[in-house]
């Protein structure tokens, strides 16, 4: 790696896991032994504003919680971020804040954020840690029962889809972590960059993908070993 580059790096529900997050991926569809439309959908939220809330709640709680913290994966590429002599952009499909926690500050959270709610009036989003339910006011617009999660649902188009284009464009090594290669635009990103061209691209992953074949090495195992290596290889040659 030639100094002053630009480091990109995705990151999936794969690197959560391993701090104990429960994903939908896990069992056939289900999240919690919920639909995922039920709810992670639009439809869902319109249907049963209460239960897709709950659901929520519990999921923010258990973020909250001490069962869940940064693992040695996130750690190593806050110390990446920090010790790089180039740039590091970490473009996340995880709604969880164990990147920040672990202290990478250039995280774009393309789906969204547990700890934020928006505001279906005004578009305001603001910071949330506790419960909140449909009784609640937005601190913005003052309108009460209008409060969502600020999460991407299925059906909703990911945040920052230009910034990350040309985040894309500018990259030199592309990082994929814990991503299965199965939802979109995400899984199609190791394609554009190695359609521009200049960047090499590495997966680092549990077993091999469905877009396996895009990268150009393959580090298989879990998120922790591995991209602690990767990060010490690239800081440090070794
Ligand atoms: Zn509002």
């Amino acid at each position: 790696m030639e100094k002053k580059n630009h480091i990109v790096i995705l990151t999936g529900a794969g690197i959560s896991q391993e701090s104990g997050i429960k994903t939908f991926r896990d069992s056939n569809g289900l999240w919690e032994n919920h639909k995922i439309e039920d709810v992670a959908s639009p439809l869902g939220f319109a249907k049963n504003p209460k239960l897709v809330l709950d659901f929520y709640n519990l999921r923010r709680e258990q973020l909250m919680s001490d069962e869940v913290s940064p693992n040695k994966a996130h750690t190593a590429l806050a110390a990446l971020e920090k010790e790089y002599d180039g740039k590091v952009t970490i473009i996340t499909q995880n709604i969880d804040d164990l990147h920040e926690r672990a202290g990478s500050t250039n995280v774009l959270h393309m789906h969204g954020e547990l700890l934020k709610m928006r505001c279906i009036n005004c578009n305001n989003t603001f910071d949330v840690k506790d419960k909140f339910d449909q009784k609640n006011r937005c601190p913005g617009c003052k309108k009460i029962g209008l409060l969502r999660p600020d999460i991407v649902w299925f059906g909703e188009t990911p945040y920052f889809l230009d910034e990350i284009e040309s985040i894309l464009n500018d990259c030199d090594l592309f990082i994929s972590i814990g991503t299965s290669g199965n939802v979109y635009p995400a899984a199609g990103f190791v394609q554009l960059v190695k359609a521009i061209g200049k960047a090499q691209a590495i997966e680092v992953n549990i077993e091999g993908t469905e877009i396996s074949n895009h990268f150009d090495q393959h580090m298989i195992g879990n998120a922790g070993e591995k991209v602690s290596e990767l990060v010490n290889y690239i800081l440090k040659g070794v």
